[in-house]
């Protein structure tokens, strides 16, 4: 199918003529969620960090197999300044802006007493102010338009702690109560927020350790999968970004016009311990 035709097609998606901005979407999950966006007719603004050759791939990629149109900001997720430059640039560019996902996240494991300060401060950053940056510059043009749709990507590390990972844990935490403050401030104006909560995801991330692991342990892959890395996770399978792609495009239709203010776990019964 040509590009013109793909473009047809898109018209027709249920987010169709929709803005959608993911922040770290150059891989994994937000990469996930930004192809289901593009999928479902909307156009996409991706955001993150890498190579730019392989980024203008990606963007050319995804407007040649979904007919959207897909840019890119390579705004730092720990600079405000780069957060407001990237939702101006947005919706200059597009127009404006209806969905927002906050997907951009690092993490370090380390006990709390000897947990590197600039790692702290990077995490909080990163993971749960660039959501308050973001949120609070793009609500003005959701309320002009009387739409939108904000998709915090939380974790089930915002419902539960581990220990050794006391920033992430924080932030997490942080990023669902933001949701819940968000969800209510909004809630008479078309606008909802909710918090997704995953437990492990199959990410390039997560088969990256798989091996390591396997050595490091002496036990095999599909032991270090059920034994370590899904200890917790009592379905021991993965999810997929394809599954949280297609839980944030539900999310950010109609039909899920009356569910705002949730954190919803995606962790196979983690949270349920
Ligand atoms: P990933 O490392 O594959 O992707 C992270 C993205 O954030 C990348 O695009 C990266 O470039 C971007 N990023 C990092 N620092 C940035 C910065 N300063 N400015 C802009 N972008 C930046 O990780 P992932 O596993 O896809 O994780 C995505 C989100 O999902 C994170 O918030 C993470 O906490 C959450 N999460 C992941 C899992 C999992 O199992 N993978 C589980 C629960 C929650």
């Amino acid at each position: 199918m040509d590009i013109r035709l793909k473009a047809e097609n898109a018209a027709t998606m249920a987010l169709a003529g929709r803005v959608s901005l993911v922040s770290g979407s150059t891989s994994g999950i937000g990469l996930g969620i930004a192809r289901a966006l593009a999928r479902a007719g909307s156009a996409v603004v991706l955001n993150g960090l890498g190579a730019a050759a392989e980024i203008a791939q990606t963007r050319r990629q995804m407007e040649e197999e979904f007919g959207v149109q897909v840019s890119y900001s390579a705004a730092d997720m720990t600079s405000h300044e780069a957060i407001a430059e990237m939702i101006a640039a947005t919706i200059a560019g597009h127009g404006r802006l209806d969905v927002l996902v906050n997907n951009a996240g690092i993490q370090h494991v380390a006990p709390l007493d000897q947990f590197p300060v600039d790692k702290w401060d990077a995490i909080l950053a990163i993971n749960l102010s660039s959501a308050f940056h973001t949120t609070r510059l793009a609500l003005p043009a959701m309320r002009q338009n009387n739409f939108g749709r904000i998709v915090n990507i939380a974790s089930a590390h915002g419902l539960v702690a581990s220990p050794f990972k006391a920033a992430y844990v924080a932030a997490k935490h942080g990023i669902v109560g933001l949701t819940k403050v968000t969800a209510l401030e909004t809630a008479e104006e078309s606008i909802t927020c909710n918090a997704i909560c995953p437990g492990y995801v199959y990410t390039p991330l997560v088969e990256a350790q798989i091996d390591g692991q396997a050595r490091a342990h002496g036990i095999s892959r599909e032991q270090v999968i059920h034994d370590v890395l899904l200890a917790q996770q009592p379905n021991k399978r993965f999810a997929t970004v394809e599954e949280l792609g297609a839980l944030t495009v539900f999310l950010a239709g109609d039909a899920a016009a009356s569910i705002t203010g949730i954190a919803l776990p995606v962790d196979g019964g983690w949270t349920a311990h």
